[in-house]
């Protein structure tokens, strides 16, 4: 377990190291099984309207039923699907089944799908969006696209070029996890987002500290200012809808309303809400 470091001299693993490889490995490898025995599957979860308090669309969710370990947080294996580039076959995964499972929901409700900065490297994404909507009959209007800050850090042009192509096709486009990277701001400008996840760290905080909220309300300010809804993430208390309702955000999502369910399970409240529509 040595190695060469080019200079003459050794350098030793330490063995931690080659068991966090070995792991690493061992995750690729049930990566790429799931894929195809198809272990992955989409959970929704709630996008509120502040004003009427009804749901306005959900967000897909992307978990994985490890036949061992059973449900794994994207958090530890997203990372690994963008850098084996897995994410690219797998992100036309998400989007189509996205698409096919809101198509069955009422005209009313969009479905938010995030994409990975990986899938914006992959000249074929406009084609893949379109490919699902086409594929699943999703009016495009029904469609939301996810994006981090992230995304519009590589090849800015090109990038910039893609999401207009996106938005041409007429779904959304959304910037998650706001106020998380670097001069947000700039990237309003460069880009005509249609709506700003306001990210849940500050919403998480907001109780205890004032900069937390204060930053809440003036995310609210900067959207209503600029014609874009607000979405406020990470809700989880009445305490916390009752301050971004105060500070002008138009949506919000959290454990509050619900957490991230299977799609059968959407069935009961989208037929109720489909009985509403019809009564009203
Ligand atoms: P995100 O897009 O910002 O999604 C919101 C995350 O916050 C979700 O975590 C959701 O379950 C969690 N969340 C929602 N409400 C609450 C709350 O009240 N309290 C707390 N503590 N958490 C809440 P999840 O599902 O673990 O996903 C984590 C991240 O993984 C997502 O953050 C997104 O960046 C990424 N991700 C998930 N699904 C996909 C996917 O299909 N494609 C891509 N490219 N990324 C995905
Ligand atoms: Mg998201
Ligand atoms: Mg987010
Ligand atoms: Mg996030």
């Amino acid at each position: 377990h040595a190695k060469a470091d080019g200079r003459g001299t050794f350098r030793f693993f330490e063995p931690h190291m080659d068991v966090q490889l070995q792991a690493r490995r061992a995750l690729e490898v049930d990566l790429r099984k799931a894929a195809t025995n198809g272990d992955f599957e989409l959970f929704y979860q709630p996008q509120i309207n502040i004003d009427d308090n009804e749901i306005g669309g959900y967000e897909a969710l992307l978990r994985w039923h490890h036949p061992e370990r059973g449900l794994v947080p994207p958090a530890e294996f997203i990372p690994v699907i963008e850098d084996t580039g897995l994410i690219v076959p797998l992100g036309d995964w998400i989007l189509e089944q996205a698409c096919r499972e809101a198509a069955r929901w009422p005209r009313n409700i969009h479905v938010a799908v995030n994409l990975s900065p990986v899938q914006f490297r992959n000249r074929g994404l406009v084609q893949s969006v379109s490919r699902a909507l086409v594929a699943s009959g999703l009016s495009p209007n029904r469609l939301e696209l996810e994006i981090t800050e992230s995304v519009l850090l590589q090849d800015n042009e090109v990038t910039v070029s893609m999401l207009h192509q996106l938005r041409q096709l007429g779904v959304r486009i959304a910037m998650d996890d706001f106020g998380t990277g670097y001069s947000s701001l700039s990237y309003l400008r460069s880009f005509p987002f249609d709506k700003i996840k306001i990210d849940q760290s500050f919403v998480r905080e907001m109780s205890q500290r004032a900069d937390c909220l204060a930053i809440v309300q003036s995310v609210a300010n900067l959207g209503s200012s600029l014609g874009m809804p607000t979405v406020a993430e990470g809700i989880e208390t009445e305490e916390q809808l009752r301050q971004i309702q105060a500070a002008g955000c138009t949506d919000a999502q959290g454990y509050y309303f619900g957490r991230p369910r299977p799609a059968r399970d959407l069935v009961h409240t989208l037929a109720a809400l489909r009985q509403e529509a019809r009564v009203a």
